[in-house]
């Protein structure tokens, strides 16, 4: 007899795991919060979501989760993701190993997922949210909804996080629901997003956009240091590199540390490179005004707050001003130093860190104190860089989870 399997959340993974079950011949009914299913993957990858990596490695997730992400990887990899796609119609195109629908559009992949759920007859109930699950002495498990309470064999957790726009529903059910069932949480912080800067930073009114290396630094230790383009907007830095950062030093803005970020905006210049480059500069230090002398030199909003927390008028003639103040003034494009304050809050991030603890979770996703229930997606504890990490997370462990729980 098929089993009957209720995954809680229809997100990416929980709409994966229920597709696999369902394929396996599970009788399948997923319980979705929200009026429609997959809304956080919609907007996914600014609206063209990236599906997964072909640079697929464990060493792109959390720490904690590195030793097992091996294995799971091995078992669902990128091509898998590549292959499910497939398997659903929809054409997947590399742009530098970043895999996105060919469509472009974050649109085909949820209704390509859900075409296939209504093929396979799986049943969702919309509007309904997942309160907790008794488990009865029989070993099925009575899961309880704030309407109703439904029979089950086995039941997959798959209600996501903390992080999303308010109407992705993240608000982080699944860790007090995953608590009353005895699994431990781990801490969870905001990730994948940007941070405000201390208010006396000057900051420019229009937002900045510059190739760049950012660090982060506690005191004389560097916590992260990433590549790519930055954005100053009047409160704060985003953009890729702040994002990937995010992860490895949330923990301490959150602790309310001294963080400070140190940008370069000559990322391409070794050290050899730039000082010659400012010498040839400094050749030109002459009736010219500040402003003559550095507009080819930097994006004029950097040059702005550059100029600005050295007191130094744009009008000024070079020739009046020190070498050591004028090369000065060249090294700070090479590091310039802004205060964090905080992050920009869960809801303008795109993953939690922290989560349902893997010592609490099977190989196959399963909860080791009750096998008939299983944990997945973002909900654990484990979080990956930008880049198709996160949703290869989901369909690794919803494809993984969903077979299982069909057996
Ligand atoms: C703006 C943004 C862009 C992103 N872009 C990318 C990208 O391009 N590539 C990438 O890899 N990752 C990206 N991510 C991350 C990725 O979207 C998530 O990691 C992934 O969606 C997590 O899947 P999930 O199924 O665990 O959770 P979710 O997708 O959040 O799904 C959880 C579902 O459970 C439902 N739910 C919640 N509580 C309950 C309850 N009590 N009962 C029933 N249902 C409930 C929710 O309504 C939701 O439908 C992005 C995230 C954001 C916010």
């Amino acid at each position: 007899m098929s089993k009957r399997i209720y995954v809680a959340g229809g997100g990416a993974s929980g709409m994966c795991a229920a597709i696999y079950a369902a394929r396996n011949g599970g009788d399948v009914c997923i319980i979705e919060k929200n009026d429609c299913l997959g809304k956080k993957l919609s907007m996914t990858g600014n609206g063209r979501c990236n599906l997964t990596n072909l640079d697929m490695r464990a060493e792109c997730y959390n720490a904690a989760s590195r030793g097992r992400m091996k294995d799971w990887l091995g078992t669902y990899g990128a091509e898998d993701v590549i292959c499910f796609f497939k398997s659903l119609g929809v054409v997947v195109k590399s742009e530098d190993g970043y895999i996105y629908p060919i469509s472009g559009q974050a649109r085909t992949v949820v209704d390509a997922l859900e075409n296939e759920i209504k093929r396979l007859g799986i049943k969702v109930i919309y509007k309904e949210q997942l309160k907790g699950i008794e488990c009865l002495d029989d070993g099925s498990l009575n899961v309880i909804t704030n309407r109703d309470r439904y029979l089950a064999d086995k039941c997959i957790i798959a209600v996501g996080s903390l992080s999303g726009a308010k109407s992705t529903m993240s608000t982080g059910d699944g860790y007090y629901i995953c608590k009353q069932l005895g699994m431990s949480i781990k801490d969870t912080f905001p990730a994948l997003v940007g941070f405000k800067c201390t208010e006396d930073e000057y900051l420019p009114e229009k937002g900045v956009r510059c190739d760049v290396n950012i660090s982060f630094i506690l005191g004389s230790e560097v916590l992260a240091s990433e590549n790519g383009e930055l954005q100053i907007t009047s409160d704060g830095i985003s953009g890729f590199p702040v994002m990937q950062a995010s992860r490895d030093i949330i923990r301490f803005v959150e602790e309310k540390k001294p963080v400070c970020a140190v940008i370069d905006f000559f990322p391409e210049y070794d050290d050899a490179d730039f000082e010659a480059l400012k010498k040839d500069m400094l050749r030109l230090k002459d009736e010219r005004t500040v402003e003559e002398f550095l507009l080819g030199f930097g994006n004029q909003c950097v040059t702005d707050m550059i100029l600005t927390r050295m007191k130094l008028s744009k009008t000024m003639k070079m020739k009046n001003i020190s070498d050591s103040m004028a090369e000065c003034m060249l090294d700070s494009y090479r590091s310039l130093k802004l205060k964090i304050s905080e992050s920009y809050g869960y809801q303008a991030s795109q993953v939690t860190t922290g989560g349902v603890s893997l010592v609490e979770i099977g190989s196959n996703f399963s909860f080791n104190k009750n096998r008939s229930i299983y944990c997945i997606g973002e909900l654990l504890d484990v979080d990956g860089r930008c880049g198709g990490y996160n949703l290869q997370w989901a369909f690794t462990s919803g494809s993984i989870a969903g077979c299982a729980a069909s057996l």
